[in-house]
């Protein structure tokens, strides 16, 4: 605290997001990591940017990452934002679609990110509980608000939503944006971009992050009506007219060309999940049914706490959240299956 802050500064509470240990060596299941590397084309596409035109400005627009998000998923380029990760793209989206004066609605269990956006734009937010189950129920979300946003697979449960359900839900809200964080949609659910056409109420974000392995390129998008999209450029465009790099547009287009090694890469993932998931209830876990590159188990007699410093002991970095109600559950993101076999084998001892 310092008299030079504006006052709101001290009353922030900022994300904590999952260690990135700088010892080398270590089982790194604790951030949702690809354990595959990104795309060889989108490798050799960034380094051919490396070079003299890196004294020239980017393409404020990001026109070329645009048209193959556009071209993948069989949208407009109108109807397609970018941004520095998908935290950014969210980030606009809080500040320039959900201050209406009326609470925005999130899970109990969800992306902790949420209410951090919620106190730096000061807008209100209820948190609907999930089932006993630990799914969202669209009725709870019948009521006044203004917006509604979730993971989907949600985080860090990693259980899917329906396009059903989320079509009710588009039309239960037809006055409210319906903001779908699609962080992981790659590794098993089916995604709502289908319908944007249909909701012009719905926005769906996306990262390149997880499963086009390019968390450390950051780069994130949303689509939507081109009304909602205008809203993020207009947000954008007040904040940092190059939120991408040259190398960021040249890598994230080529990873969006090459279906044929995302598809191959996500398969593998998924086929280690089920393997995981296998292993886990050997061990005698409860593991919630994941849609995503990471499961969320608990044990019916071990401690999480316990067994998440057991593991880091033995070098096997998993994340666990204090929140009561999931204090007894781990996140384990899906690694090689080395690495997995070596999670399971470091439980096995605990
Ligand atoms: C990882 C994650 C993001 C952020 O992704 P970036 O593009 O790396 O900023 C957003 N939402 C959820 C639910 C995530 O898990």
């Amino acid at each position: 605290m310092s008299k030079f802050w504006s006052p709101f500064v001290k009353d922030l509470v900022p994300y904590v997001p999952g260690e990135q240990p700088k010892l080398a060596k270590l089982v790194k299941l604790n951030t949702n990591e690809n354990p595959y590397g990104p795309s060889p084309k989108a490798i050799a596409a960034m380094q051919a940017e490396v070079n003299d035109n890196l004294r020239l400005y980017p393409d404020p627009n990001s026109d070329r990452l645009k048209q193959a998000v556009a071209d993948y998923y069989g949208v407009q380029t109108n109807q397609v934002f970018v941004g520095n990760g998908s935290d950014e793209v969210l980030a606009h989206a809080f500040h320039g679609l959900f201050q209406h004066g009326q609470p925005l609605l999130f899970p109990d269990i969800s992306y902790s990110f949420y209410p951090v956006y919620c106190g730096l734009y000061g807008i209100d937010f209820v948190q609907v509980p999930l089932d006993k189950q630990f799914r969202i129920s669209v009725e709870d979300y019948v009521r006044p608000n203004g917006g509604i946003i979730f993971p989907n697979p949600n985080a860090p449960t990693g259980c899917v939503l329906a396009l059903d359900a989320i079509e009710r839900l588009l039309k239960a809200n037809p006055d409210s944006v319906v903001l779908v964080d699609e962080a992981y949609i790659d590794f098993g659910g089916e995604t709502a971009i289908s319908l944007v056409d249909q909701y012009p109420n719905l926005l769906v974000t996306q990262t390149l992050s997880k499963s086009r392995s390019l968390a450390g390129l950051r780069v994130g998008l949303a689509v939507g009506h081109p009304d909602l999209i205008e809203a993020l450029e207009r947000i954008k465009n007040s904040f940092n007219s190059y939120p991408l790099d040259r190398i960021a547009i040249a890598g994230a287009a080529a990873a969006f060309e090459d279906r044929t090694y995302f598809e191959q890469t996500c398969q593998k993932v998924i086929d280690s999940r089920e393997a995981v998931v296998t292993g886990l209830q050997k061990l005698g876990f409860e593991v919630l049914p994941s849609a995503a590159n990471f499961v969320f188990a608990r044990h019916p007699d071990k401690d999480a706490a316990t067994l998440a410093a057991g593991l880091r002991e033995q070098g096997v970095i998993v994340r666990h959240f204090k929140q009561q109600r999931i204090a007894q559950f781990l996140r384990l993101t899906i690694g090689t299956p080395e690495q997995n076999q070596a999670l399971l084998d470091a439980l096995q001892g605990l």
